[in-house]
């Protein structure tokens, strides 16, 4: 290895040693639309990508996403832990399961209690500590709405009731300098966003394709939007393909046109799939904005190869959770353990390091923010805070030790107790689950804490899930899951494990 030719910077010494280490360290560009189904991808249909799952790729049109996944690692079974928008986004910023982070439910003024503890490290307070710049995107919505609108002080930033919209003043913001986002907000063509400074913006256009000319903006720099120099982590967190897809004005009209004629037979491809729920046009829409995704990712990634940037940035694509889609009969699209809700898309390209497959590593939301810093070389400085593994080596392959992970925790939380005007004061942990490399089972509990059901599947006889495998019928199968949950209970010191909710219920 040739010596690098130091030349010495007029800030002394410390300067020194500080710009050596940064050079080695990496961007990272971390891209995730709410509510993007892994399924919603086309190259899961090509020989290459089709044997790794048991399920067809929906009929959608992700060109960009394609060649990114041919140059990348594509996870087969990465799930999203609470797949709900705000304590995924909690558990994400800080490898912390939702108890820990503060993110239990999601966040509206009728929740206070769930927000993102202020005192929580976040990936981006390691990062801006580790010398990076570090900007944040579009949707953040992972803290309670306050009445602190800086256009209104004393105000929340609107008038509905509840609030569910939030903005987030400069010292909430967990080492993020650069800020165009907000908490959450469902009018896709007509966005707004507050600023570094807290000035808002309304633009009339997609938001999507406003959000990715900002991210552009950050990458090109032309206006300081980070440091030079320094290393940066940016967030791109887009609100589409979330609802509402109902129509025109939820979508750009030239995606629309692409999924307008087809049939509800070639919209659903899957066997679980009712294609006479009233939800079922809303495909078209959903179809249309990941292709408005595909579009503008693919943007970005070429904004990023003009600039040089390419070789030396990790980028990912992944989503907070799924979306049923008329899968299983039901109209919620999240928030449950169906492979649709629970599984999500996690791509990484990290050029010239990580090499290119299809992996079956069973990544978890709390294992999201330790391996990101490990694959920038900082696993010194994942916080003890965090508390889920570092599988970089796995992705990697640099021979340091890394043990897979056998099985994944599934959970839901509903509201706790409710005032008489409505406030919610802790949550009901309803059901948890577990996934191993086969099986899929899901106990849920009434509030008096009895038995409300048991699911299990076998996702490798029947990746639709379709038939619930009887646990009175199966004992010894029953026993062997339950006892996967309890040690995934235990390693995450999870109200099921701490008030023995699992071994009462057995
Ligand atoms: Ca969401």
């Amino acid at each position: 290895m040739k010596l690098k030719k130091i030349i010495l910077p007029v800030s002394g010494l410390a300067a020194v040693a500080c710009s050596t280490a940064e050079n080695a360290m990496p961007n990272i560009i971390y891209v995730f639309p709410d509510q993007f189904r892994a399924s919603s991808l086309a190259f899961w249909d090509e020989p290459e990508y089709s044997g790794h799952v048991g399920w067809k790729a929906d009929p959608v049109i992700t060109p960009n996403l394609d060649r990114f996944a041919d140059e990348s690692i594509v996870l087969s079974d990465a799930v999203s832990t609470c797949p709900l928008s705000s304590p995924y986004r909690g558990i994400f910023l800080t490898g912390m399961y939702p108890e820990r982070s503060g993110v239990t439910l999601n966040c509206m003024a009728l929740r206070p209690e769930s927000t993102l503890r202020t005192d929580a490290v976040c990936i981006s307070d390691v990062l801006k500590a580790a010398g990076y710049s570090c900007g944040y995107i579009g949707k953040l919505h992972a803290e309670t709405p306050m009445k602190n609108d800086p256009a209104n002080p004393g105000h929340y930033v609107s008038d509905r009731n509840p609030e569910w919209d939030a903005y987030t003043p400069p010292e909430r913001r967990h080492g993020f300098d650069y800020w165009y986002s907000y908490g959450t907000y469902d009018v896709h063509k007509a966005p707004h966003y507050w600023d570094t400074e807290g000035k808002r913006h309304d633009p009339h256009e997609y938001s999507v394709k406003h959000e990715t000319d900002k991210a552009i903006e950050y990458l090109r720099n032309r206006d300081g939007q980070r440091e030079a120099g320094k290393p940066f982590f940016l967030v791109l967190a887009y609100n589409p393909p979330h609802s509402p897809y109902e129509s025109l004005d939820d979508c750009m009209e030239e995606d629309y046109r692409l999924y307008e004629k087809m049939s509800m037979e070639d919209l659903y491809v899957r066997d679980n799939a009712d294609t006479t729920l009233t939800k079922a046009p809303a495909a078209r829409y959903y179809f249309a904005n990941v292709t408005g995704v595909d579009r503008e990712f693919g943007r970005l990634l070429s904004e990023l190869k003009k600039l040089g940037l390419d070789r030396n940035t990790i980028v990912v694509f992944t989503s907070d959770h799924g979306e049923t889609m008329c899968s299983h009969g039901t109209y919620d699209p999240k928030n449950s353990i169906w492979t649709e809700s629970y599984n999500v898309p996690f791509i990484i390209r990290y050029p010239g390091k990580i090499r290119h497959r299809v992996d079956g590593t069973m990544l978890s939301t709390t294992d999201i923010m330790p391996t990101l810093l490990g694959l920038a070389g900082l696993e010194s400085r994942i916080p003890d805070t965090a508390e889920g593994h570092d599988l970089s080596p796995i992705f990697l392959e640099d021979g340091r030790e890394c043990t897979p992970p056998t099985a994944t925790l599934y959970m839901r939380n509903l509201d706790g107790e409710k005032d008489p005007d409505g406030t919610v004061s802790g949550f009901f942990p309803e059901a948890r689950g577990v996934r191993t490399d086969r099986y899929t089972m899901e106990i849920s509990v009434h509030r008096d804490m009895t038995l409300k059901r048991v699911l299990i599947f076998d996702n490798l006889n029947d990746p639709y899930q379709l038939e619930n495998i009887s646990y009175k019928d199966n004992p010894e199968l029953f026993s062997t899951l339950c006892s996967a949950l309890q040690d995934k209970l235990e390693e995450s010191d999870d109200v099921w494990y701490r008030k023995g909710i699992l071994q009462k219920l057995l």
